[in-house]
């Protein structure tokens, strides 16, 4: 049974319908262990330090019940894996989520013009720069672009993504519906016995939060409950630390 979720927008995100307080309640009658309140953030993000307090007065109140961690979703700017997000933001929660979420003009021209190698390449060295970079810790919904243009990598470049992966301190994130049996990079990740893989739901919504719930353990393997057992021991050292440590910052970008 999955007992962790790193990855649950609240309606600090303009696109999501639950509160804080509704995702610590759903994970509360889970039993969840663990939880990522993850939001998306833009270079500024005037609520951070607002949600920062809530998530901060919960964890304070639930105690040892559950782990509340707080996490952004920074969007791609370009190949070099550049962010849209601000070093304060970044410094002011647990984790960063770096995602694509879209495809630059160039990139959609060059896809148009000369079919898909183009753009197979462009989110190699996008993925890559992700997950060497030192403020991302999980690299979000990686496939999912691949999956919308329905574009096949060819296994030498899955193959070194692997090893960059491997060899960073990057989580990669297994999202449903589209499980990994259909993820061409989590489908290497998990052939070459990967430990950083882990779960998480993205949902916007009560509806799409208990959907995945429900059909989650199908599709999870013990390979993805140790990742998330890794990934939450990572953020609680982290959490436990910047209680203690006056130096970082929580009032925002
Ligand atoms: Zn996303
Ligand atoms: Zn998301």
């Amino acid at each position: 049974m999955v007992r962790m979720d790193f990855h649950i927008h609240s309606s600090y995100s303009d696109d999501s319908s639950l509160t804080v307080g509704e995702i610590v309640e759903f994970a509360l009658q889970r039993r969840l262990q663990a939880v990522g309140i993850v939001d998306h953030v833009r270079m500024t993000a005037p609520w951070l330090a607002e949600r920062e307090a809530e998530i901060r007065t919960l964890r304070a109140r639930l105690g040892r019940r559950i782990d509340i961690f707080s996490g952004l979703e920074a969007k791609v700017l370009d190949s070099e894996g550049a962010l849209n997000l601000s070093r304060g933001a970044a410094g002011s929660v647990d984790f960063v989520v770096g995602s694509i979420h879209g495809l630059p003009p160039n990139v959609l021209k060059g896809l148009q013009k000369s079919g898909p190698a183009s753009l197979i390449g462009w989110w190699q060295d996008v993925i890559s720069s992700l997950a060497q970079k030192e403020e991302v810790r999980v690299l979000g919904h990686p496939d999912r672009l691949l999956l919308d243009y329905e574009i096949r990598v060819p296994a030498d470049t899955l193959a070194d993504l692997t090893r960059v992966i491997l060899s960073s301190h990057a989580f990669v994130e297994m999202n449903l519906p589209k499980a990994y049996a259909t993820q061409p990079l989590l489908t290497t990740l998990i052939k070459t016995g990967a430990r950083n893989i882990i779960f998480a739901s993205d949902a916007h919504d009560m509806k799409g939060l208990r959907s995945a719930h429900e059909d989650v353990s199908a599709v999870c393997n013990r390979a993805v409950y140790a990742g998330n057992r890794r990934l939450r021991t990572v953020l609680a050292g982290k959490t436990s630390k910047k209680k203690h440590d006056p130096t970082i910052s929580t009032s925002g970008p």
